[in-house]
């Protein structure tokens, strides 16, 4: 008989109701689920998890918790795991939960694994080598922390109600940390969504010279803009166009590091993708293990997206084919 700890911290919103359930799923008949939240609030996320089950609710609340913090979001996890004698404790893979779960691990004696894709009673699966390979995983160690990866698991969806949580004491240590606020891009210029069904992959191709001799870096811009507005997905890139802006080349405004997919970016998961102008490399197509169903725009019939890489190739202009797409796009609308 095992306690399994669901733990997070309160706001963290889809990435919780996905682990919730993956920490559902592993609750054998005769254990235990316990859930633990902290920051500025826990009532509020503990009464949506109303449904799922736990034995008890335990919180560490109050303004001290309310920001991304190591020393005293660290302070909270070890006192909750502590205080909920865990055996496994499961917590969604945000940024916030991923800063402190290790450290947590090692206070508490036990051993974390990251980057969990899958959980069940017999043990975890991940991913190495950039998604290269699958593992299957299991620890006698005690507590084992699984950080379950955004979008790998169904969410929960159980109905809210009211519960009492026990609020659970901590001992702040010295604080040397203010978070002074959050700098982050303008809303109209945040193009990474990981909830969005689609992801749409600008490559290299859109800054370089096309038919008539000219680069159209403006017009590949507008295109790409109006296509991420019209249909709200994510946006990718290649390393080749996100690179262009440290060689001084004409590039899009609206790209950076963080929207690069592949071996050394990224690996999105959405149930589509839409590459184009991109040549589709292995080290960038391998950013594309947890697409769904793909398709690529290139001029180039002998692409590496015709090799396999994809399930439909157009072989065209994708200058004309988003214009004629994000024409039918506004048409709807
Ligand atoms: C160790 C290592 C790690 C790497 N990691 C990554 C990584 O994480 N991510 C990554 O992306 N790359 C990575 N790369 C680089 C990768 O190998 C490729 O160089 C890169 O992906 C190429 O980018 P691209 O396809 O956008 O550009 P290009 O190779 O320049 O391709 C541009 C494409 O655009 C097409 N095109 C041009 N105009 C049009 C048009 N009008 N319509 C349609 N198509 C058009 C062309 O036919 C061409 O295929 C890595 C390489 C190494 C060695």
């Amino acid at each position: 008989m095992e306690t399994i700890l669901f733990l997070s911290h309160a706001n963290a919103g889809k990435p919780a109701l996905e682990t919730l359930a993956a920490a559902i799923s592993l609750k054998r008949d005769d254990g235990t689920l316990i859930v633990g939240l902290f920051g500025e609030d826990v009532q509020t996320a503990a009464n949506q998890f109303a449904g799922c089950g736990a034995a008890k609710f335990l919180g560490v609340a109050g303004p001290d918790f309310a920001q991304a913090r190591y020393a005293s979001d660290a302070a909270a996890a070890e006192a909750l795991v502590k205080a909920a004698k865990a055996a496994i404790v499961v917590v969604p893979a945000t940024s916030r939960m991923n800063r402190i779960v290790s450290g947590v691990a090692h206070r508490c004696g036990g051993r974390a694994d990251t980057h969990v894709t899958g959980v069940s009673a017999t043990g975890v699966t991940r991913w190495y080598y950039r998604q290269r390979m699958e593992a299957s995983l299991t620890r006698t160690q005690r507590p084992w922390f699984i950080a379950l990866d955004p979008g790998c698991h169904t969410p929960y969806t159980g109905e809210p109600g009211t519960v009492t949580v026990e609020s659970v004491p901590v001992t702040l240590p010295a604080i040397r940390t203010t978070v002074t606020g959050v700098k982050a891009p303008e809303a109209s210029q945040q193009t990474i969504r990981p909830d969005a069904k689609l992801l749409f992959v600008a490559g290299a191709g859109w800054t370089k010279k096309q038919s008539d001799g000219q680069t159209h870096v403006p017009e590949a811009a507008a295109l790409i803009m109006g296509f991420l507005n019209a249909t709200k997905a994510s946006l990718g890139s290649s390393k080749s166009l996100v690179d262009l802006s440290g060689e001084g080349q004409a590039v899009l405004p609206f790209m950076s590091h963080l929207n690069q997919v592949g071996q050394t970016g990224s690996t999105p998961r959405h149930p589509k993708g839409l590459s184009t102008c991109c040549h589709g490399e292995e080290p960038h197509a391998v950013g594309w293990r947890f697409i769904g169903e793909r398709r690529a725009i290139n001029l180039d019939p002998n692409c590496g997206w015709a090799r396999g890489k994809t399930d439909v190739l157009y072989v065209a202009d994708a200058f004309a084919v988003m214009s004629k797409v994000n024409e039918l796009l506004s048409a709807r609308t």
